[in-house]
């Protein structure tokens, strides 16, 4: 597979050395980190230590990590009406979503269906601010909880979310913030945020798969209803023997993001341009999802009228470049994405979304391999549906 271009980090991300090396050191930890004896604590070591590691990357305590088997678990784990803040155990009564959250927060956690509300984006991909602060007055003495992603996984947008907290907690509600996405690729700190609760997962950032956290910003935070009971781990949030070996992988890989994000940031950013400018040069008629306002360096989502997604997926594939429609968990079906939707984007066109991710390995010259295999794709359609610039 080497000569491929891997072009779908927000799929997925390949291991980092660094996380590797602490998961192969980690598997030869026999102790269980629960026992008392030498073993049992250097397990429970390997694991205090990802825990720091993990929570320096979001400016959090250690302490206030939970880990997790990866986002979906830790979005669920959050999105609870038994959220207690300073010991007020009344149960919070509203979910209020974004409309472009990831299908692990849009299915309302463990709030029943009739408490949950969408609110709105506008064509730019970002949350209506006006929208949110609306919808919160509406309800007549809610106690809601609000979900907003700090960067969509399809358009890599980056959402306002320091604004929204403000918003949120002058209406005495909670802020869950699915930071999946954007954790190690840009700055993602709880506090300057503002969020109550981040969710995070290790195998975006170069960590293993079926491991993630739930981070949360102050001590008086309690989620009184653990989904995993028993055992009393992660300080009761999350029962069963930990996984050690993804929880070291996941702890080094964190470290590894953050020393790296500077650098990492600024040349993927110069990648992505230069892979817009080359699309823009074969395509004059691609339109690029959330180009004008901040979106994460390493994401372009972008439609080309004309051009079927699923039918460019498999023409790519073939030609040695692995790119993804829109959110990879919706792969396989030809809706339209329900975050191009809530932009507003014609149906006919979202259809044809694909979705271009890079990361810290990728090379100019998977750029233009991705170049050189689109330009293959296109002539092969009649000239109309491509907008072949001169
Ligand atoms: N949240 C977002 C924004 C994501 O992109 C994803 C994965 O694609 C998840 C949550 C789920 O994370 P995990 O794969 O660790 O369950």
């Amino acid at each position: 597979m080497s000569n491929r271009a891997y072009l779908d980090w927000n799929a997925t991300t390949p291991l980092r050395p660094e996380a590797r090396d602490a998961m192969v050191a980690a598997c030869d930890v026999v102790g269980n980190p629960s026992s008392v004896h030498g073993e049992g604590r250097a397990a429970r070591a390997l694991i205090e230590e990802a825990r720091r590691q993990v929570a320096a990357l979001v400016g959090a305590e250690p302490r206030h990590v939970a880990f997790t088997s990866g986002g979906t678990e830790a979005n669920l784990m959050a999105l609870s009406p038994a959220l207690e803040r300073d010991g007020d155990k009344a149960p919070r009564d509203r979910l209020l979503l974004s409309a472009i959250e990831h299908p692990s927060v849009r299915c309302g956690g463990r709030f029943p269906p009739r408490s949950v509300e969408e609110t709105a984006v506008g064509p730019d991909g970002r949350v209506d601010l006006g929208a949110l602060e609306r919808r919160l007055a509406d309800g007549a003495a809610g106690r809601p909880l609000v979900a907003i992603m700090l960067a969509n996984n399809e358009t890599g947008v980056v959402q306002p979310i320091a604004e929204a907290s403000e918003i949120v907690h002058r209406a005495g509600g909670l802020l869950h913030v699915d930071a999946v996405q954007a954790a190690g690729k840009i700055p993602c700190d709880i506090k300057s945020l503002g969020a109550d609760l981040l969710s995070l997962s290790a195998h975006k950032l170069g960590g293993p798969k079926g491991i993630g956290a739930l981070v949360r910003r102050e001590q008086g935070l309690h989620i009184a209803d653990p989904l995993i009971r028993g055992g009393g781990q992660e300080r009761g949030a999350r029962g069963g023997t930990e996984n050690v070996v993804g929880v070291a992988g996941f702890g080094a890989a964190a470290a590894a993001a953050a020393a790296a994000l500077p650098g990492e940031r600024a040349r993927v950013a110069a990648l992505r341009e230069r892979l817009e400018a080359g699309l823009k040069a074969l395509s004059g008629a691609a339109v690029i999802f959330g180009a004008g306002v901040e979106r994460l360096p390493n994401t372009s989502l972008f439609a080309v009228p004309g051009v079927k997604a699923d039918t460019a997926l498999i023409a790519l594939d073939l030609d040695g470049v692995a790119v993804s429609s829109g959110a990879a968990c919706s792969s396989g079906k030809v809706a339209a994405s329900h975050v191009l939707t809530a932009m507003g984007v014609d149906a006919e066109l979202a259809r044809g979304a694909i979705r271009v991710s890079l990361g810290r390995s990728t090379t100019e010259e998977e750029i233009d391999a991705f170049l050189g295999a689109w330009n293959r794709l296109v002539y092969a359609l009649p000239k109309r549906t491509h907008g072949v610039a001169a």
